[in-house]
């Protein structure tokens, strides 16, 4: 199939290989931030292939993972309200809040409903007026400019029954953050295609040059990957802390200023909590003053109780790169896709996800 097999071909991926291998001098560590490169390295064995000296470490970047407890609580609190549809994407139903995840919830007799797109839930707020219709909306730029779409399309058609409960991150100011903890580890990163493509790549080389590290936007199968991981390895041995793009037939420069401009029309920076690892500085996105009706967090009374996090859960170490899912005590053990104590173990872009899935044989024999 052209544009899938062409990226998993088996020739391409052993040159690559041995050119990293060829490339590389030095012990590194190089960070994936984005989940769904972490499911394609665990999947393909791409970390298998590459020499000792490189250690791929797994970061933030899957969404459902860093939504924080409090606001899943939010949720639930939310659906629970007769009169009230909650609707959200399919990985938030099973991350377990403090007490019970949303799918439970639904089984009890709420109305909580899946949906591919936040229009779906606009258009049936528009056709059930008599209820409160909530779009549970979470992720990265890459789901923001769909999010601020409905926002708006719900101003458009007046409608007074829809809101949004958000909890937008955004990927630079995380980058930021681990790269400022004491105890950093990650020389380089993998910058994830999809967020390039709406966000451009203009927020990083101050980035590269503030912490002396080199940003390669990288695509997700295994040829955009092992082609990022390469020019990373090529980029730290010369010591050159700059932004290369290895997914150029997706990412341009720029982003895609449509998106910019529906994501900067509808949302604003905040300060954001993410779970696990706790508040970024001015890494979410929040709704406007002027779109406040469209606020969920402002159009109802949320719970404010504390919230309950599984102690054995070290999701936050995890998410920063400090460790991988199988040195988790719980992994495979009190905690599986079926039973999961956090949400990286749910989602299909967490990691302990992917580890589970792929490595669970070599992990628990470790
Ligand atoms: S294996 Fe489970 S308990 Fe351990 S970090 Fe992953 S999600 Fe949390």
């Amino acid at each position: 199939m052209k544009f899938v097999d062409e990226y998993r071909d088996a020739g391409a991926v052993k040159k690559l290989a041995e050119a990293i291998h060829k490339s590389t001098h030095n012990p590194w560590t190089i960070m994936e931030i984005c989940g769904g490169q972490t499911h394609s390295i665990v999947k393909f064995g791409i970390d298998q292939l590459l020499p000792e000296q490189i250690r791929l470490v797994h970061g933030p970047g899957c969404p459902v993972c860093v939504t924080p407890v409090a606001l899943i609580d939010a949720a639930i609190h939310l659906a629970r309200q007769s009169g009230t549809s909650l609707f959200s994407f399919g990985d938030m139903l099973r991350v377990p809040g403090s007490d019970v995840d949303l799918l439970t919830v639904k089984a009890e007799g709420a109305d909580v409903r899946l949906v591919y797109s936040p229009l779906d839930a606009v258009a049936f707020a528009a056709q059930n007026p008599d209820r409160e219709v909530v779009f549970f909306a979470v992720g990265f730029e890459t789901t923001a400019p769909a999010n601020a779409m409905a926002a708006l399309q719900a101003k458009n058609l007046g409608l007074e029954n829809f809101s949004l409960l958000v909890s937008h991150v955004t990927v630079p100011p995380a980058i930021e953050a681990i790269l400022s903890s004491p105890d950093n580890e990650v020389q380089g990163f993998l910058a994830a295609g999809h967020v390039c493509t709406v966000m451009g790549t203009t927020e990083y080389p101050d980035l590269a040059s503030k912490f002396e590290v080199p940003i390669v936007v990288t695509g997700f199968e295994p040829v955009d990957i092992l082609k990022g991981i390469l020019r990373c390895v090529q980029l730290l041995e010369a010591g050159e802390y700059v932004v290369d793009n290895a997914y150029k037939r997706a990412v341009q420069e720029a982003g895609n200023a449509k998106a910019l401009q529906l994501m900067r029309e509808v949302f604003k920076p905040v300060d954001r909590d993410w779970r696990g690892i706790g508040t970024i500085p001015k890494s979410g996105l929040a709704l406007r003053e002027e779109m406040a009706q469209f606020d969920a967090a402002k159009r109802f009374i949320l719970p404010e109780n504390p919230v309950k996090e599984s102690p054995e859960c070290i999701s936050g170490l995890i998410m920063r790169g400090a460790k991988k899912p199988h040195e988790c005590p719980a992994f495979g053990k009190n905690c599986t896709p079926d039973r999961p104590l956090g949400a990286p173990m749910v989602s299909n872009e967490g990691a302990c996800a992917a580890y589970y899935r792929y490595r669970l044989r070599e992990s628990v024999s470790q």
